[in-house]
Formats: C-alpha cells, sequence, structure tokens
C-alpha cells in the first residue's frame, strides 16, 4: 500500500471512529477486520476518494458486497442501500 492510499485509510477509519459505518459496531470490538469498501463498487464508476469511501465490518461488507440497491423486504421495491455519505 503506498503512503497515500495508508493515508486515505487512516482518514476513513478516523473519520467513522472506528465504527462501521453501516451497523455502527466497533472494529475494536471484533475479530476481523474492518473493511474500507466503495460504497459506490468502482466497476459503477465509483472511485477511490474519501467520499467513496466508508469503513465497514466484514458482516455489512460481505451483505452489500457489489450492491447499490436492494428489495425493501417489506414493499418489495428495490430500494437504494443506505449512503453514510448522504444519509444519517
Ligand atoms: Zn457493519
Amino acid at each position: 500500500m503506498s503512503s497515500s492510499r495508508a493515508e486515505l485509510r487512516r482518514f476513513v477509519v478516523v473519520r467513522a471512529r472506528g465504527c462501521c459505518e453501516y451497523c455502527l459496531s466497533q472494529a475494536r470490538y471484533s475479530t476481523h477486520s474492518f473493511a474500507i469498501e466503495h460504497i459506490v463498487p468502482k466497476h459503477r464508476g465509483g472511485k477511490t476518494e474519501a467520499n467513496n469511501l466508508a469503513l465497514s465490518c466484514q458482516g455489512c461488507n460481505n451483505h452489500k458486497h457489489t450492491k447499490v440497491k436492494a428489495r425493501d423486504p417489506l414493499t418489495r421495491k428495490l430500494t437504494p442501500l443506505f449512503h453514510p455519505r448522504r444519509q444519517k
């Protein structure tokens, strides 16, 4: 990892305060390392820049994978997934 990538990773971890930006679990209590994930996946044009990166636990990262939308279990409508930079 180049130093700029390491700095970007550090920035994302500090901004997230060490918590998964989807489920808010804390990295320090996890037995698995957290990932820096692309909110908009690279194959959909997402860039490797701070506004498109989120700290994610393995569970959230595995569920989200490359999706940006999923079926709402109640309405069955295709719904955008939570976006940590645009939603609270
Ligand atoms: Zn999570």
